[in-house]
Protein backbone atom coordinates (compact mmCIF):
# COMPACT_ATOMS: atom_id res chain seq x y z
CA UNK A 1 0.00 0.00 0.00
CA UNK A 2 1.76 3.59 -1.14
CA UNK A 3 1.52 6.26 1.33
CA UNK A 4 0.08 8.78 -1.45
CA UNK A 5 -3.18 10.97 -0.28
CA UNK A 6 -5.66 9.76 -3.19
CA UNK A 7 -8.20 12.18 -5.34
CA UNK A 8 -10.70 9.23 -3.89
CA UNK A 9 -10.55 7.16 -1.36
CA UNK A 10 -12.93 4.56 -3.31
CA UNK A 11 -11.25 3.91 -6.10
CA UNK A 12 -7.72 2.33 -6.91
CA UNK A 13 -6.72 4.18 -10.14
CA UNK A 14 -3.65 2.25 -12.13
CA UNK A 15 -0.33 3.75 -12.29
CA UNK A 16 0.53 5.42 -14.84
CA UNK A 17 4.64 4.97 -16.02
CA UNK A 18 4.63 6.67 -19.79
CA UNK A 19 2.82 8.72 -21.77
CA UNK A 20 3.84 9.02 -25.61
CA UNK A 21 1.93 11.40 -28.73
CA UNK A 22 -1.80 11.16 -27.57
CA UNK A 23 -1.48 8.16 -25.50
CA UNK A 24 -0.84 7.52 -21.46
CA UNK A 25 0.26 3.53 -21.11
CA UNK A 26 -0.13 2.16 -17.21
CA UNK A 27 2.31 -0.22 -15.70
CA UNK A 28 0.62 -3.36 -17.26
CA UNK A 29 1.09 -2.26 -20.26
CA UNK A 30 -2.90 -0.55 -21.49
CA UNK A 31 -3.37 2.29 -23.57
CA UNK A 32 -5.28 5.09 -22.59
CA UNK A 33 -6.37 7.89 -25.48
CA UNK A 34 -5.73 11.36 -23.60
CA UNK A 35 -9.01 12.50 -24.85
CA UNK A 36 -9.02 14.93 -21.87
CA UNK A 37 -5.78 15.75 -22.18
CA UNK A 38 -6.07 15.06 -18.36
CA UNK A 39 -8.24 17.92 -17.66
CA UNK A 40 -7.45 19.81 -20.68
CA UNK A 41 -3.83 20.21 -19.92
CA UNK A 42 -2.00 17.77 -22.55
CA UNK A 43 -2.23 20.25 -25.76
CA UNK A 44 1.06 19.37 -26.68
CA UNK A 45 0.18 15.09 -25.94
CA UNK A 46 3.12 13.35 -24.04
CA UNK A 47 7.01 13.46 -24.32
CA UNK A 48 6.93 16.28 -26.86
CA UNK A 49 11.06 16.57 -27.28
CA UNK A 50 11.39 20.22 -27.47
CA UNK A 51 9.82 20.95 -24.16
CA UNK A 52 11.52 18.20 -22.48
CA UNK A 53 15.10 19.47 -23.85
CA UNK A 54 14.03 23.27 -22.67
CA UNK A 55 13.22 21.81 -19.26
CA UNK A 56 16.57 19.45 -18.97
CA UNK A 57 18.45 23.25 -19.97
CA UNK A 58 16.99 25.31 -18.00
CA UNK A 59 17.16 22.73 -14.61
CA UNK A 60 21.13 22.72 -15.87
CA UNK A 61 21.87 26.01 -15.67
CA UNK A 62 19.47 27.80 -12.99
CA UNK A 63 16.60 25.36 -11.20
CA UNK A 64 15.38 27.96 -8.90
CA UNK A 65 16.27 31.84 -7.86
CA UNK A 66 13.50 33.26 -5.37
CA UNK A 67 11.59 36.49 -6.91
CA UNK A 68 12.27 37.86 -3.61
CA UNK A 69 15.59 37.99 -4.60
CA UNK A 70 16.19 37.57 -8.62
CA UNK A 71 14.23 37.44 -12.16
CA UNK A 72 14.97 35.25 -14.42
CA UNK A 73 15.56 34.81 -18.20
CA UNK A 74 12.57 32.57 -18.61
CA UNK A 75 10.08 34.30 -16.68
CA UNK A 76 11.38 37.58 -18.84
CA UNK A 77 10.84 35.75 -21.90
CA UNK A 78 7.54 33.88 -21.27
CA UNK A 79 5.89 37.37 -20.25
CA UNK A 80 7.31 38.94 -23.25
CA UNK A 81 5.58 36.12 -25.15
CA UNK A 82 2.22 35.98 -23.97
CA UNK A 83 1.59 39.58 -23.71
CA UNK A 84 2.79 39.77 -28.08
CA UNK A 85 0.03 37.73 -28.05
CA UNK A 86 -2.65 38.53 -25.31
CA UNK A 87 -5.76 41.01 -26.03
CA UNK A 88 -6.37 44.56 -25.49
CA UNK A 89 -4.48 46.64 -22.90
CA UNK A 90 -3.07 43.72 -21.00
CA UNK A 91 0.30 43.97 -20.02
CA UNK A 92 1.87 42.56 -17.10
CA UNK A 93 2.34 38.85 -15.97
CA UNK A 94 2.26 37.18 -13.09
CA UNK A 95 3.46 33.95 -13.01
CA UNK A 96 2.10 31.25 -10.47
CA UNK A 97 1.98 27.72 -10.50
CA UNK A 98 -1.32 26.75 -11.64
CA UNK A 99 -5.44 28.46 -12.23
CA UNK A 100 -6.57 28.70 -8.47
CA UNK A 101 -3.10 30.44 -7.42
CA UNK A 102 -3.88 32.47 -10.90
CA UNK A 103 -7.52 32.88 -9.74
CA UNK A 104 -7.36 33.94 -6.21
CA UNK A 105 -4.17 36.40 -7.20
CA UNK A 106 -6.46 37.88 -9.76
CA UNK A 107 -9.17 38.56 -6.74
CA UNK A 108 -6.50 39.47 -4.58
CA UNK A 109 -4.96 42.21 -7.17
CA UNK A 110 -8.69 43.69 -7.94
CA UNK A 111 -8.97 44.55 -4.31
CA UNK A 112 -5.90 46.08 -3.75
CA UNK A 113 -6.25 47.93 -7.32
CA UNK A 114 -9.44 49.77 -5.94
CA UNK A 115 -7.61 50.31 -2.53
CA UNK A 116 -4.71 51.81 -4.12
CA UNK A 117 -6.86 54.28 -6.23
CA UNK A 118 -9.01 55.48 -3.70
CA UNK A 119 -11.87 53.33 -3.57
CA UNK A 120 -11.58 51.20 -0.78
CA UNK A 121 -15.38 50.33 -0.62
CA UNK A 122 -15.42 47.79 -3.15
CA UNK A 123 -15.30 44.65 -2.30
CA UNK A 124 -17.28 42.91 -3.71
CA UNK A 125 -17.14 40.24 -6.82
CA UNK A 126 -19.86 38.74 -8.92
CA UNK A 127 -19.98 35.54 -10.28
CA UNK A 128 -21.86 32.86 -11.91
CA UNK A 129 -23.75 29.69 -11.01
CA UNK A 130 -22.66 27.02 -12.11
CA UNK A 131 -18.42 27.90 -13.13
CA UNK A 132 -15.24 27.03 -11.27
CA UNK A 133 -12.35 28.88 -10.78
CA UNK A 134 -10.33 26.53 -8.41
CA UNK A 135 -10.65 25.11 -4.98
CA UNK A 136 -8.19 27.63 -2.68
CA UNK A 137 -10.58 29.62 -0.41
CA UNK A 138 -10.96 32.85 -2.71
CA UNK A 139 -11.17 30.80 -5.52
CA UNK A 140 -13.85 28.40 -4.60
CA UNK A 141 -15.74 31.62 -2.73
CA UNK A 142 -16.00 32.65 -6.53
CA UNK A 143 -17.33 29.78 -7.75
CA UNK A 144 -20.96 28.19 -8.19
CA UNK A 145 -20.79 25.07 -8.36
CA UNK A 146 -23.03 23.87 -4.74
CA UNK A 147 -21.41 20.76 -4.54
CA UNK A 148 -17.62 21.79 -4.40
CA UNK A 149 -18.98 24.84 -2.16
CA UNK A 150 -20.97 23.26 -0.03
CA UNK A 151 -18.91 21.88 3.10
CA UNK A 152 -16.89 24.80 2.93
CA UNK A 153 -19.59 27.81 2.98
CA UNK A 154 -19.17 29.12 6.20
CA UNK A 155 -15.18 29.67 5.58
CA UNK A 156 -15.92 31.37 1.91
CA UNK A 157 -16.16 35.31 1.38
CA UNK A 158 -19.12 36.35 0.49
CA UNK A 159 -19.46 36.45 -3.58
CA UNK A 160 -22.69 37.10 -5.37
CA UNK A 161 -23.73 34.58 -8.43
CA UNK A 162 -25.81 35.11 -11.28
CA UNK A 163 -26.62 32.95 -14.19
CA UNK A 164 -24.66 31.60 -16.94
CA UNK A 165 -24.78 31.89 -20.47
CA UNK A 166 -26.13 28.39 -20.71
CA UNK A 167 -28.31 28.72 -24.21
CA UNK A 168 -28.81 24.65 -23.92
CA UNK A 169 -30.78 25.21 -20.31
CA UNK A 170 -32.10 28.54 -20.13
CA UNK A 171 -33.03 29.64 -23.47
CA UNK A 172 -36.33 30.53 -23.56
CA UNK A 173 -38.55 29.03 -27.00
CA UNK A 174 -39.28 31.75 -29.59
CA UNK A 175 -35.97 33.19 -27.93
CA UNK A 176 -33.45 34.32 -30.42
CA UNK A 177 -29.63 33.49 -28.95
CA UNK A 178 -29.16 37.01 -29.57
CA UNK A 179 -32.08 38.40 -27.03
CA UNK A 180 -31.39 34.98 -24.61
CA UNK A 181 -27.68 36.84 -24.30
CA UNK A 182 -28.62 40.35 -23.32
CA UNK A 183 -31.13 38.91 -20.82
CA UNK A 184 -28.34 36.46 -19.61
CA UNK A 185 -26.16 39.68 -19.35
CA UNK A 186 -28.85 42.00 -17.83
CA UNK A 187 -28.37 39.76 -14.51
CA UNK A 188 -24.56 41.59 -14.11
CA UNK A 189 -25.98 45.04 -13.98
CA UNK A 190 -29.30 44.15 -12.15
CA UNK A 191 -26.52 42.54 -9.54
CA UNK A 192 -24.53 45.70 -9.61
CA UNK A 193 -27.66 47.99 -8.88
CA UNK A 194 -28.55 45.75 -6.31
CA UNK A 195 -25.37 45.74 -4.00
CA UNK A 196 -24.49 49.06 -5.17
CA UNK A 197 -22.08 50.11 -7.88
CA UNK A 198 -19.93 51.63 -6.07
CA UNK A 199 -19.32 48.95 -3.90
CA UNK A 200 -19.00 45.91 -6.73
CA UNK A 201 -14.99 45.67 -7.67
CA UNK A 202 -14.64 42.56 -9.90
CA UNK A 203 -16.87 40.04 -12.06
CA UNK A 204 -15.28 36.80 -12.72
CA UNK A 205 -16.11 34.54 -15.78
CA UNK A 206 -15.24 31.48 -17.84
CA UNK A 207 -15.53 32.41 -21.55
CA UNK A 208 -16.23 28.89 -22.42
CA UNK A 209 -17.81 27.38 -19.31
CA UNK A 210 -15.43 23.84 -18.41
CA UNK A 211 -15.38 21.69 -15.64
CA UNK A 212 -19.06 21.89 -14.71
CA UNK A 213 -20.55 22.56 -17.86
CA UNK A 214 -18.86 20.39 -20.63
CA UNK A 215 -17.30 23.36 -22.81
CA UNK A 216 -20.79 25.70 -23.19
CA UNK A 217 -19.59 29.16 -24.75
CA UNK A 218 -21.62 32.00 -24.65
CA UNK A 219 -23.62 33.20 -27.47
CA UNK A 220 -23.02 35.96 -29.76
CA UNK A 221 -22.96 39.32 -28.25
CA UNK A 222 -23.38 38.17 -24.47
CA UNK A 223 -19.66 39.34 -23.18
CA UNK A 224 -19.89 42.38 -25.68
CA UNK A 225 -22.46 43.35 -23.57
CA UNK A 226 -20.89 42.14 -20.20
CA UNK A 227 -17.94 44.32 -21.31
CA UNK A 228 -20.27 47.24 -21.75
CA UNK A 229 -21.68 46.90 -18.02
CA UNK A 230 -18.50 46.43 -16.49
CA UNK A 231 -16.89 49.63 -18.25
CA UNK A 232 -20.27 51.45 -16.89
CA UNK A 233 -19.86 50.65 -13.37
CA UNK A 234 -15.94 50.75 -13.56
CA UNK A 235 -15.95 46.94 -12.33
CA UNK A 236 -12.85 44.82 -13.45
CA UNK A 237 -13.62 42.19 -15.76
CA UNK A 238 -11.42 38.69 -14.68
CA UNK A 239 -11.27 35.90 -17.41
CA UNK A 240 -10.69 32.79 -16.06
CA UNK A 241 -9.27 30.90 -19.02
CA UNK A 242 -7.64 28.47 -16.84
CA UNK A 243 -9.08 25.43 -18.96
CA UNK A 244 -10.07 27.31 -22.09
CA UNK A 245 -7.27 29.46 -22.90
CA UNK A 246 -3.67 28.41 -24.65
CA UNK A 247 -5.13 27.96 -27.84
CA UNK A 248 -7.81 25.34 -26.47
CA UNK A 249 -10.82 26.74 -28.26
CA UNK A 250 -8.75 27.29 -31.77
CA UNK A 251 -7.90 30.83 -30.54
CA UNK A 252 -4.87 31.44 -28.06
CA UNK A 253 -7.16 33.00 -25.91
CA UNK A 254 -10.65 32.02 -25.47
CA UNK A 255 -12.20 35.59 -25.34
CA UNK A 256 -10.81 36.82 -29.25
CA UNK A 257 -13.91 34.97 -30.19
CA UNK A 258 -16.69 37.21 -28.06
CA UNK A 259 -14.30 39.86 -29.50
CA UNK A 260 -13.32 41.20 -25.29
CA UNK A 261 -10.76 41.74 -23.70
CA UNK A 262 -10.59 41.32 -19.87
CA UNK A 263 -8.91 43.69 -17.57
CA UNK A 264 -7.42 40.11 -15.69
CA UNK A 265 -7.46 37.59 -17.57
CA UNK A 266 -6.41 33.87 -16.01
CA UNK A 267 -4.38 30.97 -17.49
CA UNK A 268 -3.04 27.45 -16.39
CA UNK A 269 -2.83 24.52 -17.68
CA UNK A 270 -2.29 24.41 -21.34
CA UNK A 271 0.48 27.01 -20.87
CA UNK A 272 2.69 24.27 -19.35
CA UNK A 273 1.00 21.44 -20.59
CA UNK A 274 1.56 19.27 -18.42
CA UNK A 275 5.62 19.21 -18.40
CA UNK A 276 5.62 21.99 -15.58
CA UNK A 277 2.93 22.94 -13.09
CA UNK A 278 2.69 26.94 -14.17
CA UNK A 279 -0.63 29.52 -14.09
CA UNK A 280 -0.36 33.50 -14.63
CA UNK A 281 -2.24 36.15 -14.07
CA UNK A 282 -2.05 38.73 -16.57
CA UNK A 283 -2.97 42.36 -16.15
CA UNK A 284 -3.56 46.08 -17.84
CA UNK A 285 -0.95 48.26 -18.36
CA UNK A 286 -3.78 50.85 -15.94
CA UNK A 287 -3.82 48.15 -12.73
CA UNK A 288 0.08 47.81 -13.19
CA UNK A 289 0.50 50.96 -12.49
CA UNK A 290 -1.61 52.15 -9.70
CA UNK A 291 -0.10 50.06 -7.72
CA UNK A 292 3.25 50.88 -9.23
CA UNK A 293 2.62 54.43 -8.49
CA UNK A 294 0.95 53.46 -5.24
CA UNK A 295 2.16 51.30 -2.31
CA UNK A 296 4.81 50.16 -5.11
CA UNK A 297 4.24 46.27 -4.78
CA UNK A 298 1.67 43.67 -4.71
CA UNK A 299 1.21 42.55 -1.40
CA UNK A 300 0.98 38.84 -2.33
CA UNK A 301 3.35 36.03 -3.29
CA UNK A 302 3.75 32.85 -2.93
CA UNK A 303 7.76 31.03 -3.21
CA UNK A 304 7.19 29.61 -6.41
CA UNK A 305 6.47 32.56 -8.36
CA UNK A 306 8.10 32.85 -11.80
CA UNK A 307 9.65 29.74 -11.04
CA UNK A 308 12.57 29.07 -13.83
CA UNK A 309 12.23 25.43 -14.74
CA UNK A 310 8.06 26.15 -15.03
CA UNK A 311 8.39 28.98 -17.12
CA UNK A 312 11.14 27.89 -19.54
CA UNK A 313 8.43 24.55 -20.32
CA UNK A 314 5.90 27.41 -21.10
CA UNK A 315 7.79 29.33 -23.22
CA UNK A 316 8.87 26.41 -25.33
CA UNK A 317 5.08 25.26 -25.21
CA UNK A 318 4.19 28.99 -25.94
CA UNK A 319 6.98 28.75 -28.92
CA UNK A 320 6.17 25.28 -30.55
CA UNK A 321 2.38 26.39 -30.68
CA UNK A 322 3.57 29.60 -32.53
CA UNK A 323 5.83 27.36 -34.81
CA UNK A 324 3.73 24.57 -36.04
CA UNK A 325 0.47 26.53 -36.22
CA UNK A 326 -1.26 24.23 -33.58
CA UNK A 327 -3.92 26.86 -32.30
CA UNK A 328 -5.23 26.76 -35.57
CA UNK A 329 -4.93 23.00 -36.35
CA UNK A 330 -6.92 22.93 -33.03
CA UNK A 331 -9.27 25.01 -34.58
CA UNK A 332 -9.30 22.48 -37.76
CA UNK A 333 -9.10 18.84 -35.57
CA UNK A 334 -12.06 20.67 -33.67
CA UNK A 335 -13.87 20.96 -36.11
CA UNK A 336 -13.86 17.19 -37.87
CA UNK A 337 -14.11 16.19 -33.98
CA UNK A 338 -17.35 18.20 -33.75
CA UNK A 339 -18.68 17.08 -36.97
CA UNK A 340 -17.72 13.32 -36.45
CA UNK A 341 -19.64 13.86 -32.82
CA UNK A 342 -22.94 15.47 -34.98
CA UNK A 343 -22.79 12.55 -36.66
CA UNK A 344 -22.23 9.75 -34.40
CA UNK A 345 -24.43 11.24 -31.34
CA UNK A 346 -26.87 13.81 -33.09
CA UNK A 347 -29.63 12.12 -32.97
CA UNK A 348 -28.44 9.90 -30.20
CA UNK A 349 -31.68 9.39 -27.34
CA UNK A 350 -29.50 9.94 -24.55
CA UNK A 351 -27.35 12.88 -25.81
CA UNK A 352 -29.12 16.24 -26.04
CA UNK A 353 -26.57 18.95 -26.93
CA UNK A 354 -22.93 18.52 -28.39
CA UNK A 355 -21.17 21.89 -27.85
CA UNK A 356 -17.67 23.72 -27.62
CA UNK A 357 -15.04 25.60 -29.56
CA UNK A 358 -11.82 23.75 -31.14
CA UNK A 359 -10.60 21.01 -28.69
CA UNK A 360 -12.78 21.91 -26.29
CA UNK A 361 -15.70 19.97 -26.85
CA UNK A 362 -18.66 18.82 -24.56
CA UNK A 363 -21.78 16.50 -24.78
CA UNK A 364 -24.66 16.60 -22.69
CA UNK A 365 -26.41 13.27 -21.41
CA UNK A 366 -29.88 13.54 -20.94
CA UNK A 367 -32.41 10.79 -19.96
CA UNK A 368 -35.20 12.86 -22.26
CA UNK A 369 -33.79 14.82 -25.72
CA UNK A 370 -37.41 16.26 -26.34
CA UNK A 371 -37.73 17.64 -22.57
CA UNK A 372 -34.01 17.99 -21.88
CA UNK A 373 -34.73 15.69 -18.72
CA UNK A 374 -31.25 14.97 -17.10
CA UNK A 375 -31.15 11.48 -15.60
CA UNK A 376 -31.64 11.49 -11.94
CA UNK A 377 -28.60 11.95 -9.84
CA UNK A 378 -28.78 8.57 -8.26
CA UNK A 379 -28.03 6.97 -11.67
CA UNK A 380 -24.21 8.02 -11.26
CA UNK A 381 -24.78 7.81 -15.00
CA UNK A 382 -21.36 10.21 -15.70
CA UNK A 383 -19.19 8.53 -12.88
CA UNK A 384 -19.90 5.07 -14.70
CA UNK A 385 -19.59 6.68 -17.70
CA UNK A 386 -15.78 7.95 -16.54
CA UNK A 387 -15.39 4.03 -15.79
CA UNK A 388 -16.34 2.36 -19.35
CA UNK A 389 -14.68 4.80 -20.95
CA UNK A 390 -11.51 4.03 -18.86
CA UNK A 391 -12.21 0.56 -19.17
CA UNK A 392 -12.44 0.93 -23.35
CA UNK A 393 -9.06 2.63 -22.99
CA UNK A 394 -9.76 6.63 -23.45
CA UNK A 395 -9.32 9.21 -20.80
CA UNK A 396 -12.12 11.69 -21.34
CA UNK A 397 -13.94 13.63 -18.44
CA UNK A 398 -17.72 13.39 -17.38
CA UNK A 399 -19.26 15.28 -14.29
CA UNK A 400 -22.43 14.95 -12.64
CA UNK A 401 -25.04 17.02 -13.07
CA UNK A 402 -27.03 19.02 -10.21
CA UNK A 403 -28.83 17.78 -7.53
CA UNK A 404 -31.50 20.14 -8.25
CA UNK A 405 -32.04 18.21 -11.57
CA UNK A 406 -31.34 22.00 -13.16
CA UNK A 407 -27.71 20.67 -14.99
CA UNK A 408 -27.45 17.03 -16.29
CA UNK A 409 -24.72 15.11 -16.45
CA UNK A 410 -21.79 16.09 -19.44
CA UNK A 411 -18.68 14.70 -20.66
CA UNK A 412 -15.62 16.86 -21.71
CA UNK A 413 -13.29 16.69 -24.49
CA UNK A 414 -10.36 18.05 -24.79
CA UNK A 415 -7.84 15.95 -26.66
CA UNK A 416 -4.17 16.99 -27.82
CA UNK A 417 -3.95 19.78 -30.56
CA UNK A 418 -1.57 16.92 -32.58
CA UNK A 419 -4.07 14.21 -32.27
CA UNK A 420 -4.87 12.79 -36.00
CA UNK A 421 -7.61 11.61 -38.11
CA UNK A 422 -7.87 8.18 -37.64
CA UNK A 423 -7.72 9.24 -33.53
CA UNK A 424 -11.14 10.92 -34.26
CA UNK A 425 -12.80 7.93 -34.97
CA UNK A 426 -11.09 6.10 -31.73
CA UNK A 427 -12.83 8.79 -29.66
CA UNK A 428 -16.21 8.28 -30.93
CA UNK A 429 -15.89 4.62 -30.83
CA UNK A 430 -15.10 4.68 -27.41
CA UNK A 431 -17.10 7.30 -26.48
CA UNK A 432 -20.45 5.08 -28.08
CA UNK A 433 -19.23 1.89 -25.94
CA UNK A 434 -19.07 3.82 -22.69
CA UNK A 435 -22.54 5.81 -23.25
CA UNK A 436 -23.90 2.14 -23.29
CA UNK A 437 -23.09 1.02 -20.62
CA UNK A 438 -23.70 4.16 -18.87
CA UNK A 439 -26.87 4.82 -19.99
CA UNK A 440 -27.83 0.70 -19.96
N1 LIG B 1 -10.31 27.79 -13.21
C1 LIG B 1 -10.82 26.91 -14.09
C2 LIG B 1 -11.73 27.42 -15.16
C3 LIG B 1 -10.50 25.56 -14.02
O1 LIG B 1 -11.03 24.70 -14.89
C4 LIG B 1 -9.62 25.13 -13.00
C5 LIG B 1 -9.21 23.67 -12.88
N2 LIG B 1 -10.08 22.74 -13.35
C6 LIG B 1 -9.11 26.07 -12.11
C7 LIG B 1 -9.47 27.39 -12.25
C8 LIG B 1 -8.17 25.67 -11.01
O2 LIG B 1 -6.94 25.30 -11.53
P1 LIG B 1 -5.94 24.38 -10.69
O3 LIG B 1 -6.60 23.05 -10.55
O4 LIG B 1 -4.70 24.35 -11.56
O5 LIG B 1 -5.70 25.05 -9.41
Amino acid sequence: MSHVFPRSMKSSPPRAVRGEGCYLYDDTGKAYFDGSGGAAVSCLGHGDPDVIAAVQKQVQSLAFAHTGFFTSEPAEELADLLISKAPGDLDRVYLVSGGSEATEAAIKLARQYYIEIGQPQRRHVIARRQSYHGNTLGALAAGGNAWRRAQFAPLLIDVSHIAPCYEYVDRHDGESAYDYGQRAAQELEDEILRLGPDTVMAFMAEPVVGATMGAVPAVEGYYRRIREICDTYGVLLILDEVMCGMGRTGHLFACEADEIAPDILCIAKGLGAGYQPIGAMLCTRQIYEALENGSGFFQHGHTYLGHPVAAAAAAAVFKKLDSQNLVSRAAMMGEKLHTALVERFGQHPFIGDIRGRGMFQGLEIVADRETKTPFDPDRKVSARFKTAAFEAGLVCYPMAGTRDGKYGDHVLLAPPFIMEDEQVTEITDKLAQALATATG
